[in-house]
């Protein structure tokens, strides 16, 4: 290892002993990877009738997987199968072992659970403290944890990690803006961690009350929990004087801490010690050629309460080539723009709702708030995008008003190509939320 990875802002990180695996050379690591990929295969099949069933229906055994190139004898696991085994009928180990249950957010339905050990847990602290060590945290720092508390996985995973990671945590949850800036400016807080959607509320709100937060000690920002662009994280970071680094997790796996970008800020590194990797084509569950992009899939490699073989995440993403600056060894992937159940069809063309925010971001005079309304009427489907504008802007003169409406959905057409119906609307009337930000309403009735 180079000498000048001793310092810069992955200092501390290169130094933090939970971080060794990130730098493990690439045939360690596989090795690892086969050794608890057989671990995994083994416990599930022993312990989990729908594994059992589904290895079975393959003719697949224990036996059959000698290394992690095997993984793709394996079944995949479903969002559904998750569904049809609620609440407890996917665990691997008995209740008296199982010490946490926590439920997803459920954005796109009903809720899943998902269960830990005590060894779980300890494997959540450990991505989480590597997360905040590659965002370049350590002792000494101030962690305001807005992710929320509770069921979803955001509050507690960064809380126990930020702990470990030996930084001073404020639980504050989310919500309650206006405290929630009190104690950034009285605390000095150096760190946030909050969806990218609910910081940009906060710093709305601070710029209401007179509060610049670009003159307060706050550094770095962790983010994740939903979708959000680059073009987005430049903004946060001009508007806020700090560093935004993405975090990127789901319940079905572990919570936050899955992959997390380092000081490069260039794609997620996945802990692919614990959490295998693969990113297949979403239609044939084929892998997709290196570089591709196509459908996240993880099998976790060390959980007990219930491991996943093969969940197919719908999350679309592809993998960096390439080594990272940091000299992490571990897999990037590129930052998710969405999710596949996220894209809606309209007049047979597929749209992201990202594509969206990378459009209208693009346009000076506009806040980063917008929702998109899908109506039909007569059998035709019509896309409503409403966008904030900045106060100066909603006051002045209607020409310029009617010249940004056309030059936004000119922009937003040149990206999806089709035609929207764009209303600009003035400061905060677009419904701010303090978790997940629902962008798109679909009032089709499909
Ligand atoms: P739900 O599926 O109900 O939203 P979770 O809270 O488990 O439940 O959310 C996990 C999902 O959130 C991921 O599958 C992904 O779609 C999204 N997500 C999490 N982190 C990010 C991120 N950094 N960028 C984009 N999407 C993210």
């Amino acid at each position: 290892m180079s000498d000048s990875r001793a310092s810069g802002p992955d200092a501390a990180a290169r130094f933090h002993p939970a971080s060794s695996l990130d730098y493990v050379p690439r045939e360690q690591l596989r090795r690892l990877q086969s050794q608890r990929l057989k671990e995994v295969v083994s416990r599930v099949y022993d312990h989990v009738a729908f594994y059992r069933r589904r290895m079975d229906q393959l003719g697949v055994t224990p036996s059959d997987i000698r290394s992690i190139d095997d993984v793709d004898k394996l079944p995949f696991t479903l969002k559904s199968d998750l569904r049809d085994e609620y609440p407890f009928g996917l665990f691997a180990a008995p209740l008296g072992q199982i010490v946490r249950l926590h439920a997803s957010s459920g954005t796109t339905g009903k809720p899943i659970v998902a269960a830990y050990t005590q060894h779980d847990l300890d494997v959540w602290k450990n991505v989480m403290v590597r997360t905040f060590a590659a965002a370049g945290l350590s002792e000494g720092d101030i962690v305001q944890n807005s992710y929320g508390y509770g069921l979803f996985t955001g509050g507690l995973g960064a809380h126990y990690g930020a702990e470990a990671l030996g930084a001073t945590v404020i639980p504050t949850s989310g919500g309650n803006t206006d405290r929630q800036i009190m104690i950034l400016k009285d605390f000095g807080v150096t760190a946030i961690c909050c969806t990218p959607s609910y910081f940009l509320h906060v710093l709305d709100r601070a710029a209401e009350i007179g509060i610049d937060v670009r003159h307060l000690p706050l550094r770095v920002g962790v983010f994740g929990a939903e979708p959000w662009t680059e073009a987005m994280r430049r903004r946060i970071e001009e508007l806020a004087g700090i560093k935004a680094y993405d975090i990127y997790g789901l319940t079905e796996i572990i919570g936050p801490g899955v992959g997390a970008e380092c000081s490069g800020q260039n794609g997620l590194h996945i802990f692919e010690d614990h959490f295998y990797p693969e990113i297949v084509d979403p239609e044939t569950g084929r892998p997709v050629p290196e570089g591709a992009d196509g459908e996240l899939v993880i099998t976790t490699l060390t959980k007990q309460a219930m491991p996943m073989l093969r969940y197919r995440s719908r999350d679309i993403t592809a993998f960096l080539p390439g080594s990272s600056p940091s000299g992490r060894t571990l897999r990037r992937i590129r930052r998710i723009f969405h999710r596949s159940d996220d894209m809606f069809i309209v007049r047979g063309v597929n749209v992201f709702p990202s594509q969206i925010e990378e459009a209208l971001l693009r346009v000076e005079g506009t806040l980063p708030h917008y929702q998109i309304t899908l109506t039909r009427q007569r059998g035709l489907d019509d896309v409503d995008v409403q966008i904030e504008v900045t106060p100066e802007l909603f006051s002045d003169r209607v020409s310029a008003m009617e010249n940004l409406q056309q030059r936004l959905a000119k922009a937003i057409e040149q990206t999806v190509n089709i035609r929207v119906n764009v209303s600009l609307v003035e400061p905060h009337s677009i419904a701010r939320s303090e978790g997940k930000a629902r962008r798109v309403i679909d009032k089709r009735d499909l």
